[in-house]
This record gives structure tokens, sequence and C-alpha cells, in this order.
């Protein structure tokens, strides 16, 4: 044990929650000290998240366009996977933006601390470092930001061939046949990669649609997709039993799909979870919620008053977008600055082939609030764009107000759905209506037309369909 130290402001976790609330906080010019357990920035967003997974799954919807562009007279031949180059274009990735944000970090002064960090009570914390060693600080003020890990189904084995979204990014081999288990985000996104490489992908998914938070015409879209890409899609199945034998590993599964399904691999992706009692955040008297989350204040206040809490640790929706931003508030309020966080419109996007994007309430979420609603919708089959570019199918739906036409909630599936959603987000922000956005002139012809075309669909203008 060696002195106490003390911090001004202390952020625990840099991920994209903690780096914004550090960075912001080190701008309004705080003195702040930044500790995290991995040697680089970034948390698990981008060095085994979000980053990652796009480095391959861009490389997967080039593998597709070019096994398509074959029948359109340009023969590029078959592809040829290079794992070791793949894993190392996608390290190479992270490395540089980790990099980039360590020079971001000094340019701010942020005093970066390497170690595992937990609440010893009061205004104080233990940290461990590599070595075991362990230094006490106290602090003015604390943000929490230690983000959340992958949920383990309970009772399954330890073995090297069951795999987390992590161990499935590092790209150890391609298993011929590979069971995903949970077709939510990642699950989908692992499906799209894997099986692009090579892999015969089943997915196993509990609930009667893979994403089940997303409208169902939408998920059935991408659901044929990957289907049309010779992945087996199991929903309203559970697996009841798994067996991790010499040769393969067996999951027992029930519903949907009664039967066994072998795999060289399996990907367990069911959810994350986050764990407060990690950092003992009740060794500080911080209100911990039964499922290990700490509840927060629009401010992103805990029920301490001087530490402050971000990101997955506070709930969901789990997305790094809602991170940062959170984290930019805590800091503004722990500078004195009047901020609020507002949840009401993030938008969930499914890196998949095709993007399946959507923000603000589904129609069911409306249907469960009462709320009167009408759905427009443009099929992409009718974009130019969309059949010029070989984009497969894809449908904007915009859900509004039947009595001034409000945009009430929006969802894409289609090519680059999650880069269309802006204009629907800041729509929603800035209380647009059916009229705003059909008025908007959208260049032609691009697949942001099919926002203004749903619209004008809704309002009887539409010449294009
Ligand atoms: P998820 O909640 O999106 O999906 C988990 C899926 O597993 C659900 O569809 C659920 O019904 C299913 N499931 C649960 N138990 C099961 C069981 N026993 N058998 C079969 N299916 C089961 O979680 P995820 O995909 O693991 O992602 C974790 C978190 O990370 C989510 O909050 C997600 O939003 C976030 N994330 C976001 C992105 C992105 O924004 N593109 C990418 C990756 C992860």
């Amino acid at each position: 044990m060696t002195d106490t130290k003390h911090a001004d402001l202390i952020v625990i976790g840099a991920g994209p929650g903690g780096y914004a609330a550090a960075f912001r906080a080190a701008d309004l010019g705080r003195s702040v000290i930044l500790v995290d357990g991995r040697s680089t920035l970034g948390g698990v967003c981008l060095n085994e998240g979000c980053i990652p997974s796009k480095a391959l799954l861009h490389a997967a919807r080039v593998i597709h366009e070019a096994a398509h562009i074959g029948t359109w007279g340009v023969a590029l031949g078959k592809p040829k996977v290079d794992l070791d180059a793949l894993r190392q274009r996608k390290d190479a990735i992270v490395s540089q933006l980790t990099g980039g944000l360590a020079q971001l970090a000094r340019r701010r002064k942020v005093e970066l601390v390497s170690g595992r960090a937990a609440l010893a009570g009061g205004d104080e914390l233990a940290i461990t470092d590599a070595n075991g060693d362990i230094r006490r600080w106290t602090f003015g003020q604390a943000i929490i930001a230690t983000g959340s890990s992958p949920v383990q189904l309970p009772g399954w084995p330890t073995d090297s061939r069951i795999w987390d979204s992590t161990a499935a990014l590092e790209l150890r081999s391609l298993p011929r046949p590979l069971a995903i288990v949970g077709g939510g985000i990642i699950g989908l996104e692992m499906a799209t990669i894997y099986s692009a490489l090579g892999s015969a992908v089943t997915v196993i998914e509990l609930a009667d649609q893979v994403a089940p938070g997303a409208e169902p015409e939408a998920a059935a879209l991408v659901r044929a997709a990957l289907e049309a890409r010779n992945c087996v899609v199991h929903t309203g199945t559970r697996v009841t039993g798994i067996k991790a034998g010499s040769k393969s590993v067996a999951l027992a599964c029930e519903g949907g799909f009664t039967g066994t399904v072998e795999a060289d691999a399996v990907i367990q992706a069911v959810g994350r979870r986050a764990s407060a009692s990690a950092i003992a955040a009740e060794k500080a008297g911080i209100e911990i919620r039964s499922d290990g989350t700490i509840p927060v204040d629009a401010r992103c206040r805990t029920s301490r008053p001087n530490i402050f809490a971000v990101g997955d640790i506070t709930g969901g929706p789990m997305l790094a977008h809602r991170a940062t931003h959170q984290g930019k508030v805590a800091a503004e309020v722990a500078c004195g600055h009047a901020a609020a966080f507002d949840t009401t419109f993030i938008p969930s996007v499914a890196y998949t082939d095709p993007e399946l994007a959507w923000v603000g309430p589904t129609t069911a979420q409306l249907k469960v609030a009462g709320v009167a609603h009408k759905v427009a919708r443009f099929p992409w089959a009718a974009s130019g764009r969309n059949l010029a570019s070989g984009g497969g199918d894809g449908l904007t739906m915009i859900a509004y107000a039947p009595e001034n036409g409000r945009v009430l909630g929006v969802t894409i599936v289609g090519t680059g759905a999650g880069e269309l959603l802006a204009e629907a987000g800041l729509a929603l922000e800035m209380g647009a209506t059916l009229t705003d956005l059909a008025l908007t002139v959208h260049a032609h012809p691009t697949l942001s037309e099919t926002v203004a075309f749903a619209a004008e669909r809704a309002l009887g203008t539409l010449t294009d369909l």
C-alpha cells in the first residue's frame, strides 16, 4: 500500500462514456484523473466491440458485393479469405484509434492511471495495478463509467470453442458449422461476418423474431437476407443443454426448432450485464438496482451527490452513443453547468447487411403506450438508387400522429440505414412533421429520398410509386 493521493475529479472507466466525461471536464478547466484496467483507452467499444466489428462487417459487405458483381458482368473470382491479414487490419485500426485517444488525453492534461478501481467507502477509491499494488485515492467528485460484460448462460462449461463477442472478434478460426445463441444485435452482426467469411452459421433465438426490439417487418428482412446466405435461423427456440464433446459442441434446442445443433464453435450473444458490485459501489452507499445497474437522474447523479454514473452501468439501452452523451452531461453538471440527458430518442443500429436502424418508439411500443399512430412506408424496390447500387430489399417506415402528421418514430432497413437514420433523429428532436420531411428537398438519386418518399406517400403527394 502506498500513500493516499487526492483527485479533484476522478473518472472510472475509459470507454466512450468515461473518456467523453474526462475530456469534457478537462475542457471545462478541471484537473481530471481517468482510471482504467486496460492499457489502452476506448473501453469495449473501441478495443473489442463497435470498431473492430465494423472493420470485419465492412469486409463481409465487400465479399457479398464481389459475389454479386459477377452477375452484372464483372467477374472478380471467388474471394480468398486471409484471416491473419483481416485480423491485422482490424487490430491496426483499433491501435490507431486508441493511440489517438491517448494523444487527446495528453493534450488535455488528463492524468491516466492504469488499474482496477473499487470504491472503498465515503469518497475513497482503491486502485489495484497490474502488479497487484494498491493505491488509495480520495476524491472530490467521481464519475463511474465501468460499462458491462457479456452475460454467460448458467451451467455452460468453460471451453475454448465457446466464445463471447470479444473472442468472436479475435477471428481465431473459421468454424465451418458455427452456432450463435442469441439473435440480437451482436448475434446478427456475427452471423453477417462469419457467414461471409465462409462459416455455415445457425442462429438460435429465444424470441419469435430476430432483433426482438425492432419492427417485426424490418427484422424479417434482415433474417431473409441471412437465410439467402445460407444461414439457418431458428426463432422461438430455447437452448436447453450444451455438451462440449471431443469433436463438436452440441446444443440441445426446444421450441421453434427441437433437436440438436452441432457446431465447431458457439458464440454466446445473449445480452450484456452491468455490475455495480464489481466496483463495490455499495461501499460508497450508492443505491444499486437488483440487476446490478446504478440508477441516475437526468443529470447523471447517483444517490450520492458527488458521484455520477454514465453508460451501461446505468442500464439500457447499452449503446456507446448514449454513454458519450451521458458522459458529457455528467462532466458539465460536475462543473456546475446546467445540463440534462433526455433518453427519448436514442438511435439503435444493427450493422447487418442490410442494416437495421430505428429511432423513437416502435409501433409495438406506441401501441403499449396507447399513442394513436399511422405508419407511412416506402419500399426500397421502388428506389432507383437502391436498384442501381445492387442493394437488396429495404424499407423506410415512419410512424406519425394522425392528427397533425408529427413524426413519432422511424425504422429504416437497407444499405446504409444507420447513416440515413440521422435525418430521422433530427426530425424527432425538432418535432418535425411529415410535411417537413416531404418538403425538404432530398438529392436525387439517393437512398435518403426514401425518407421523403415515405412522408409523401402518407400525404398523398408521392409520384414515385
Ligand atoms: P441483445 O439484447 O441485443 O440480444 C440478445 C438476444 O439473445 C435477444 O434477442 C434475446 O432474446 C436472446 N436470448 C437471450 N437468452 C437466450 C437464450 N437462452 N437462448 C437464445 N436466445 C437468447 O444483446 P446482444 O446482442 O448480446 O448485445 C449486447 C448489448 O450490446 C446490447 O445492449 C446491444 O444493444 C449492444 N450492442 C450494440 C451494438 C450496436 O449498436 N450495433 C452492437 C453490439 C452490441
